[in-house]
């Protein structure tokens, strides 16, 4: 139950509605980590994987509040062209690398690519060879001719990495402070197999939302899903 996400709590429901209140006219875009309660305030939810299309397939000159991540939010911005309103919120994992770090590790391997989640910082992202969500991050790695690489996300990945490419050397990217493990997530250190087999065999713990606050934050995750569909991204 205490396993939640810093980005997430960086997005008061109640500060952000205040916030999408001030701004009538606006469509809310909010990343997929947040609250059902910044959902119901929502009108589309995003993930990394398809933030750029669904921003991308809505008309030149909609004005838009993207949350709350200001760095995915950036990013997407620059991607796109466009102006959005960036919530000011981040996760305290993604905002710890060290851009001098990685800088240092790449001069020790000449050929090493650096791999980059667009939540981290923008100079992080400025020295990437790829940038993109956890799913695009492999597809690459998998693709690549390149044997090493220097990876700039959460480290839980670098585990599917390295099954999916045995022979391929997987650096995590430091944080800025070295004696801490920062690149890894504590909350979703939390999940553990004995624990997902509980919750899926015995259906606990429940979480239980408010039917009225589920019945809005839903609606924005089945306009992803239409919006998906009709640009081919699922079927
Ligand atoms: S790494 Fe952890 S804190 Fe950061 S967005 Fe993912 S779940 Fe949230």
């Amino acid at each position: 139950m205490n396993a939640g996400c810093s980005l997430a709590d960086s997005c008061p429901a109640h500060d952000f509605a205040k916030y999408v209140d001030e701004h009538p006219g606006y469509t809310v875009i909010s990343y997929v980590n947040t609250s059902a309660a910044v959902k119901a305030y929502t009108d589309i939810v995003v993930t990394s994987s398809n933030a750029k299309q669904i921003v991308d397939s809505l008309p030149a000159g909609e004005k838009i509040i993207f949350g709350p991540d200001r760095n995915l939010g950036n990013y997407i911005n620059s991607v796109t062209g466009r102006d959005m309103l960036l919530w000011d919120g981040a996760c305290h994992v993604h905002e710890q690398f060290s851009i001098a770090k990685i800088l240092e590790l790449k001069k020790q391997h000449g050929d090493a690519q650096v791999l980059v989640h667009p939540e981290c910082r923008k100079p992080v992202q400025m020295v990437a060879d790829k940038v993109g969500s956890t799913q695009a991050l492999l597809n690459y790695a998998v693709a690549s001719d390149c044997q090493t690489f220097i990876v700039a996300t959460e480290s839980g990945i670098l585990h599917e990495m390295q099954n999916r490419c045995p022979q391929k050397t997987f650096i995590p990217a430091p944080p800025e402070d070295g004696k801490c493990s920062c690149n890894e997530c504590a909350y979703m250190k939390m999940v553990t197999l004995e624990k997902l087999y509980n919750s899926l065999r015995y259906e606990l713990p429940e979480i239980t939302v408010d039917e009225a606050v589920a019945e809005k934050a839903v609606k924005p995750i089945r306009r992803m899903l239409d919006i998906s569909r009709n640009l081919g991204l699922i079927k």
